[in-house]
């Protein structure tokens, strides 16, 4: 299924260094409108605001699954494993390849403010009237669905699946490492190339062979550090805060039919909830970005400030919070207002919580667990085996923070609310 290209291309990439394509479908897919669009669109959000590394785009991320999926598969070729459908080959890699396709801009703050879903845009990305569909349809007229199932985890084939999304798959394989990269920290690497040599198919599974485990255990170590110093790093929390009250403050204007001086038409059909797959594909990060700026201007001085905030990083501050929700919280809100700084624009109360590795709980097929193949052909969970996965599942760390406008807040400081300058280390000013 699907033909080899007469030459085989390569990527020049930093994290794998090279990015190999033997296929002509992958690459027709490659050169579509809807792929190319990911190139504008950045794998971190607002995170350039916090480590200014971080412009890698969707599109180098997207060629980065691709490829360990290649190197996957490839290995499973190479070892003649039987469990592996063979047939399956261009359904994973145009599934790895496209299983982010419908990233918009900024996807969390977006998809919070208005509703829209990824997952939903891929599979009309996948399924509709697009260069994307017609490459797929022209390898074979069941493709388009296979992949759109593949990527909506319903495909019948549970291996495609797992390759694509699991806890160890070739996506959380790539962002770890390019993340890590292109923050330039040390915390996400681990040894891909002996996670490839340890890996097989099995029982329509990928299982890790037992002698593979230490590896696993540091995939999934990398992976815990990421969410806490990168993911949920509070700058980049504080950014991704701006830029949902931005959206939230249109959103209320538009409705209050309030006079924009700029209302580019992708934009205005967001806020209308009518996009159309045209819409969506002009709406990338430069098209937000190129608003927002002109949003600076407009007369509403909440939405001209909260853009203005989030173009030059005049970012919220953030303080630490008790794990439970108390009364001075709201009390903090009743003040906000009086003062005439609306909370609902300049406050948010953010919870973070993260699990490096799910254990296994039985019926849930999100959390999968990861199984290693032992000596008399057994399957082990591996928190049975790992001290060092065991404990890093138990780790229930979560913490609650406020994020306030520091400079706003300020000039007020000595009529704050019981216990509030504290909080905000303001009580030698
Ligand atoms: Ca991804």
């Amino acid at each position: 299924m699907g033909a080899p290209l007469h030459e085989e291309k390569v990527f020049k990439d930093p994290v794998h260094k090279y990015i190999y394509v033997q296929d002509q479908a992958i690459w027709d897919l490659i050169n579509t409108r809807e792929f190319q669009r990911l190139r504008r669109i950045r794998q971190l959000g607002t995170s350039f605001m916090t480590f200014h590394g971080a412009e890698h785009s969707r599109f180098s991320h997207s060629l980065g699954v691709y490829e360990v999926a290649r190197k996957i598969i490839s290995q499973f070729e190479r070892n003649d494993y039987s469990e592996w459908p063979r047939e399956e080959r261009i359904l994973a890699l145009s599934s790895a390849l496209l299983h982010d396709i419908g990233h918009g801009p900024f996807s969390h703050s977006i998809e919070r403010v208005f509703g829209t879903d990824h997952e939903e845009w891929t599979c009309k990305l996948v399924l509709g009237d697009t260069e994307v569909n017609r490459v797929l349809r022209e390898v074979d007229p069941s493709l388009p669905k296979n992949v759109s199932d593949v990527i909506c985890k319903s495909y019948g084939k549970s291996i495609v699946v797992s390759l694509i999304s699991s806890q160890l798959d070739a996506d959380r394989m790539d962002y770890l490492l390019r993340d890590a990269y292109f923050t330039g920290v040390n915390y996400g690497t681990f040894d891909l190339e002996r996670i490839l040599r340890v890996i097989r198919p099995h029982k329509g599974r990928i299982v890790v062979k037992e002698s593979g485990m230490h590896a696993v255990e540091d995939y999934l170590m990398a992976r815990y550090q990421m969410y806490w110093q990168i993911y949920f790093h509070p700058v980049t929390r504080s950014s991704e805060i701006v830029l949902r009250k931005i959206f939230e403050r249109a959103n209320f204007l538009y409705k209050q039919t309030f006079d924009f001086r700029f209302m580019p038409a992708a934009f205005e059909s967001l806020l209308k909830g009518t996009l159309t797959l045209d819409d969506y594909l002009e709406l990338d990060e430069s098209y937000v970005q190129m608003t927002l700026m002109q949003w600076t201007r407009e007369r509403d001085p909440i939405l001209a400030d909260l853009c203005d905030r989030f173009l030059n990083r005049k970012l919220f501050k953030y303080a630490t919070l008790d794990s439970e929700p108390s009364p001075c919280e709201e009390e903090l809100r009743t003040w906000m207002k009086a003062k005439g700084v609306d909370p609902d624009y300049y406050m948010e109360i953010d919870f973070l919580s993260a699990l490096p590795y799910d254990l296994y709980r039985a019926g849930e097929k999100e959390s999968l667990p990861i199984l290693l193949l032992d000596g008399k052909d057994e399957l082990v969970e591996i928190s049975r085996k790992s001290e060092i996965v065991r404990s890093i599942s138990e780790i229930h760390q979560g913490e609650r923070r406020v994020y306030y406008p520091d400079d706003l807040l300020k000039q007020f400081v000595t009529e704050l609310p019981d216990g509030w300058r504290a909080r905000f280390g303001w009580d030698e000013v």
